[in-house]
C-alpha cells in the first residue's frame, strides 16, 4: 500500500509511532506499506505550521524531518505565495515578490539615511564666507593657484581639484601639496563643501550596528564653493599683497622645500626606490633650502641618490634599506658641503614650473626665476618684495 492510501487516523498513528521511536522496518510491515525504510519520512505529508505567512497570511508548511535529524528547523514555505522562512540559514534569502519589494524599500531607506548623514556633515563643516583681506598671503596664493586651474568662469566653484590637465602646468610642485592647499583653504573658510557634491565625494563608513558616518571627503570629487565675499571676484586670481621681509623668506623657503622634494620624488621614482619622503626627509630638505638655492639643493639630492644607488648596486643594501637611508645620505652630503664651504652645482628645473610657484616668485616676491637659482637671503629679495 502507498502512504497516500492510508486513512487519516492510521496515518496519524503511523507518524506518532515513528516519532515515538518504533523500528522503521516493523512499522512498514505493520501498515503494509510499499516503501523503502530510508524513504519513509519523506513520504509523510508536510507539517502545517500554526503561524501564518508573514507576507500574505497563507499557511506555512514544512517537510517532515527524520527523528534522528539534528536540523529540526527546516525550511518552511507558504502554500499560497511561495514565501519561505529559513531560520538558521541566514545565507538563504527568500526572493518572493513581497520580499524583493521589502529589500528595495530597505535599500531606499538606507539611501535616504546616507543623504541625511551627508547633509548633516556638510552643515557641520559650514564656515562663514571670508573676504580676501582676511586670508594670509599664503592662502591668497593657494586660492589664486587653485582658481586658475580649477575654477569655473564666474569663479564660484572649483571642480576636479588635483586632477592633472595635460596642457596646463601643475598647480603645485607635488600632488600632496595640492591636498595641503585644499585643507588650509577649507579650514580658513575660503572654500567650502557644496551640498550638491556627488555622493562619491564623501567617504562613508558604516560599522555593523551603527548608523553610516562620513569619515572624510575625496577632494577631486567635491564641488568646492569659493566662499569669497569681495565684489570684485577677479581679485581672487591675483594675490595682491606685500609680505614683510620675514614673511617673504618663509614663503620662499616653503616653496623651495616643496620644489626640492618634488625633485627628490622624481629621482626616487627614476631609480625605482620605493620610499615615501617622510618627516625626516622633509626636515633635512628644509634645513638645506635655508642655506642653498633650490637648484643647488637638487644637486645635493642627486649626489646622495647616486651614492645610495651605487651602494644598492654593490648589493650591500636592499631597496628598503636604501629608502630608509636616504635622509642620512642627503644630510651627510649637505654637512660635507657646508664644512668644506663648497658650492654645489646648479641643477636646472625639471618639468614645468607650477602655478603656485609662478604666483609666488613672479607676482608676490617679484624675483622670477631667481627664486629657483638664488639662495633665499634678504639681499636676494631684490627687487624688494613688494607688489600692488
Ligand atoms: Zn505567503
Ligand atoms: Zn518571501
Amino acid at each position: 500500500m502507498k502512504i497516500e492510501d492510508l486513512p487519516e487516523d492510521q496515518l496519524a498513528d503511523l507518524m506518532r509511532r515513528y516519532y515515538d521511536g518504533e523500528k522503521v522496518g516493523e512499522l512498514i510491515e505493520a501498515f503494509g506499506l510499499d516503501v523503502k525504510p530510508s524513504q519513509l519520512v519523506s513520504t509523510f505529508p508536510p507539517e502545517r505550521l500554526p503561524e501564518p505567512c508573514r507576507q500574505c497570511g497563507g499557511t506555512m508548511i514544512r517537510p517532515r524531518v527524520g527523528r534522528s535529524s539534528y536540523s529540526a528547523e527546516s525550511l518552511s514555505r507558504c502554500e499560497l505565495c511561495g514565501h519561505f522562512d529559513a531560520p538558521g540559514h541566514s545565507w538563504r534569502r527568500c526572493s518572493c515578490e513581497a520580499c524583493a519589494d521589502e529589500e528595495i524599500k530597505a535599500t531606499q531607506a538606507r539611501e535616504f539615511e546616507i543623504v541625511d548623514v551627508i547633509d548633516a556633515y556638510v552643515r557641520k563643516c559650514e564656515l562663514a564666507p571670508v573676504s580676501l583681506a582676511d586670508l594670509t598671503i599664503r592662502q591668497r596664493i593657494y586660492l589664486a593657484a587653485l582658481a586658475t586651474a580649477y575654477a569655473d568662469e564666474d569663479l564660484r566653484v572649483l571642480l576636479h581639484v588635483g586632477v592633472e590637465q595635460t596642457k596646463m602646468p601643475p598647480v603645485a610642485p607635488r600632488s600632496a601639496d595640492v591636498i595641503s592647499m585644499i585643507r588650509e583653504l577649507w579650514s580658513a573658510g575660503a572654500i567650502g563643501l557644496m551640498r550638491n557634491s556627488p555622493r562619491s565625494a564623501f567617504d562613508i563608513e558604516q560599522k555593523p550596528g551603527h548608523p553610516p558616518e562620513v569619515v572624510g571627503v575625496i577632494p577631486s570629487e567635491v564641488i568646492w564653493e569659493i566662499q569669497i565675499v569681495d565684489v570684485d571676484r577677479s581679485a581672487i586670481l591675483i594675490p595682491n599683497c606685500t609680505p614683510t621681509i620675514d614673511e617673504a623668506l618663509i614663503l620662499w623657503h616653503e616653496m623651495s622645500q616643496s620644489e626640492a622634494l618634488a625633485y627628490l620624488e622624481s629621482e626616487r621614482d627614476r631609480y625605482g626606490i620605493d620610499a615615501v619622503a617622510g618627516d625626516k626627509t622633509s626636515a633635512i630638505i628644509r634645513e638645506i633650502v635655508e642655506k642653498y638655492s633650490t637648484a643647488e639643493t637638487q644637486c645635493l639630492v642627486w649626489m646622495a641618490m647616486r651614492d645610495l644607488f651605487a651602494a644598492m648596486q654593490e648589493r650591500y643594501m636592499n631597496r628598503r634599506h636604501v629608502g630608509n637611508s636616504l635622509p642620512v645620505f642627503i644630510k651627510n652630503k649637505f654637512e660635507h658641503y657646508q664644512a668644506k664651504k663648497y658650492d654645489p652645482k646648479q641643477f636646472d628645473r625639471r618639468g614645468k614650473q607650477s602655478i603656485v610657484s609662478q604666483l609666488l616668485y613672479n607676482h608676490v616676491l617679484g624675483i622670477g626665476e631667481n627664486g629657483f637659482t638664488l639662495r633665499p637671503t634678504t639681499e636676494n629679495l631684490n627687487p624688494p618684495a613688494a607688489c600692488a
